[in-house]
């Protein structure tokens, strides 16, 4: 316990005050209580010795008649002085303030002794309530990033599957341009032949001999035909569509289910809204 301040007498501020009057409610150094008791009016004043190791708390008299108080009433819960015992509690249950302290304080002892048990089972509780809610935060945390997880699972496998998807169009894309670009080159060089072969045939027709123009008239007529077969529309492509699938996606069953777990160990799952 810290030390208590050292009190001075009220009156001279001088030396140390070591007496207290209950009737003036002061403290007093001992030659100023015996010119305090010399005076005519204060010659009945009662004094005690100053309670100097808690000078703040003064010890109460009786209000009623200012007299040092005796004497302890059970039946009032009260203090009481020599005055009041034969007006008021001759017959209740009294005894000296001494007595009643000596039984009181084991009593009260005791009482403050388990209030502190209980206020330290308290600070137990909020120490483990605390321990309580950073679990919670962890596992709700561990909860929030385990769903992250698996919606990356789930994201990744639709990419890869998109992939697949993208990479089946585009074998396709270079299928169908290969097949039109090889048709357009044979066409080009057919066209090519034939400009060479009419040149030729215009060459015999301008030209005077009718021997070799008449020789050469049933091939020309055959080469005539076959140059007529060329033309663009006997290759068509293959065509390449996509038809989205018509089902509305759900994903609460790829992703899983929401548990909630009652320390009594019962088990509900939480419905999640689409
Ligand atoms: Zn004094
Ligand atoms: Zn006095
Ligand atoms: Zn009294
Ligand atoms: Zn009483």
């Amino acid at each position: 316990m810290a030390q208590s301040p050292v009190r001075l007498c009220e009156i001279c501020e001088n030396s140390l005050g070591s007496r207290y009057c209950t009737d003036c409610e002061q403290v007093f150094c001992e030659s100023c209580e015996l010119s305090h008791l010399k005076s005519k009016s204060c010659r009945n004043h009662f004094f005690k010795y100053a309670d100097i190791s808690n000078p703040e708390v003064k010890t109460p008299i009786c209000i009623q008649h200012e007299e040092k108080l005796t004497f302890y009433c059970y039946t009032c819960i009260s203090l009481i002085c020599n005055m009041c015992l034969p007006i008021t509690h001759k017959k209740h249950d009294f005894c000296l303030i001494d007595d009643a302290a000596s039984k009181t304080r084991p009593r009260l002892d005791f009482e403050v002794k388990s209030a502190e048990a209980r206020v330290s089972r308290v600070k137990q509780q909020i120490i483990s309530s605390r321990l309580t809610l950073k679990n919670v935060e962890d596992e709700i945390d561990k909860v929030k990033r385990d769903i992250d997880e698996r919606v990356a699972v789930i994201v990744n496998a639709l990419d890869a599957t998109k992939d697949t998807f993208l990479k089946s169009v585009e074998e396709h894309r270079l299928e169908e341009i290969k097949k039109i670009n090889q048709e357009i080159m044979k066409i080009e060089k057919e066209t090519e032949n034939g400009v060479e072969v009419l040149d030729k045939m215009k060459n015999s027709i301008d030209g005077q001999n009718n021997i070799t123009l008449m020789d050469a008239f049933s091939e020309m007529t055959k080469t005539l035909q076959s140059l007529s077969l060329v033309n663009m529309g006997t290759v068509l492509p293959d065509r390449v569509q996509f038809i989205p699938c018509s089902k509305k996606p759900y994903f609460h069953n790829l992703i899983g289910n929401l548990l909630i777990r009652n320390p009594n160990g019962s088990c509900y799952e939480v419905q999640i809204p689409e």
